[in-house]
Parts: C-alpha cells; structure tokens; sequence
C-alpha cells in the first residue's frame, strides 16, 4: 500500500478522529525552550496546506501555542500567540464559512464574535494584547479552541456536524491518508 509522505516529518498533520485534537493543552512555561522548531512546523504546515492559522495540538504537540496567517491581521501584528486567551468578544457576530486543516479544510458556515481581543505571550516572552476583526477574529477564536480540545465542528447542529464528518471521512478515504 502507498504511504503518503507529504505530512511525514516529526510535526505531522493530525486530523480528526485522531485522539490529540480532542485533549487539553498545556501552558508554555518559559519561551526561551518554546521550541522554535515548533514553531517554524506549524508556519510551514500552515503555508503549505493554503490554511490560514494552525494550533499546536494539530501537529501532535499539547501546548498553547498558535499561528494565524498575517493576511488576516491588522499590519505589523504578531502571528505567533503563546498562551493566548481570548478576552474580550464583541456582542456582534459574523456568520462565514469556516473550515480546518485537520478536517481537511471542509468548511461550513458558523456564527462567531465579529471582533476579539487576545491576551497572548510574544516570540520574545512579553504579555501582550490584539484587537482583531472578521476572518482574524475567527481564526484566534478556532485556533484557541484546538487548545482546549475544540473542533469547530462541536459548535454545529448535530445534523451538520454529521454531514460534516460524512464529508470528511469519504475525503480522507479517498486521498489514501487512513493507509498509514
Ligand atoms: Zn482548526
């Protein structure tokens, strides 16, 4: 049986089903031992796979650390949040499609807070806050669940979330990635 190898190096993609995506994960304690080869994976695996943020737990590691693409961001801002935590979120919502690496980038549409405030820990160890909007709001919001063990998945109606998972599991046949 063919292998694939795209995801095969020691920060391989983990996709639903697989057991990491569903744990919690810790607090980085000290950024000077918070893994910069860590960190450039989870840059690289989000480059790669065209996804616009990626959380630690998605390469297997359990600790709270993410990275959001700069395209959704306000100019100059940070694209590395360690321990981040949303908050504050606005009483107004967005309603986009919303889609995940781990499953595949199959998306559905979701409601969430159109602006966020996160409370985060810099590359070079300092507190700090962002103000973000739309997609940027969103994509802090998701990647801080897969923290806590949350697929975006988990905050649709059950009969969605089914199709969902359908969608996935045929996709993820078919691609040959269940072989390994
Ligand atoms: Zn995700």
């Amino acid at each position: 049986m063919p292998v694939v190898n795209e995801d095969d190096t020691a920060y391989r993609l983990r996709y639903l089903d697989d057991a990491v995506l569903r744990e919690k994960s810790e607090n980085v304690k000290s950024v000077r031992t918070a893994e910069s080869e860590l960190i450039k994976a989870l840059a690289d695996v989000m480059v790669k796979h065209r996804g616009v943020g990626l959380a630690a737990p998605q390469l297997g590691v359990l600790k709270r650390i993410i990275v959001v693409h700069p395209s959704l961001l306000p100019e100059g801002a940070d694209t590395l949040f360690i321990n981040p935590e949303i908050v504050w979120t606005s009483d107004d919502e967005e309603v986009e499609e919303e889609g995940c690496l781990s499953l595949l980038s199959i998306a559905s549409l979701l409601a969430r807070p159109a602006r966020v405030t996160v409370k985060y820990v810099d590359a070079e160890g300092r507190e700090r806050e962002l103000e973000a909007e739309g997609l940027g709001a969103r994509a802090l919001v998701h990647e801080t669940d897969h923290l806590d063990g949350v697929l975006f998945i988990d905050h649709l109606s059950r009969l969605k979330r089914k199709q969902v998972r359908d969608h996935f599991r045929k996709l993820y046949r078919e691609l040959g990635l269940g072989s390994r």
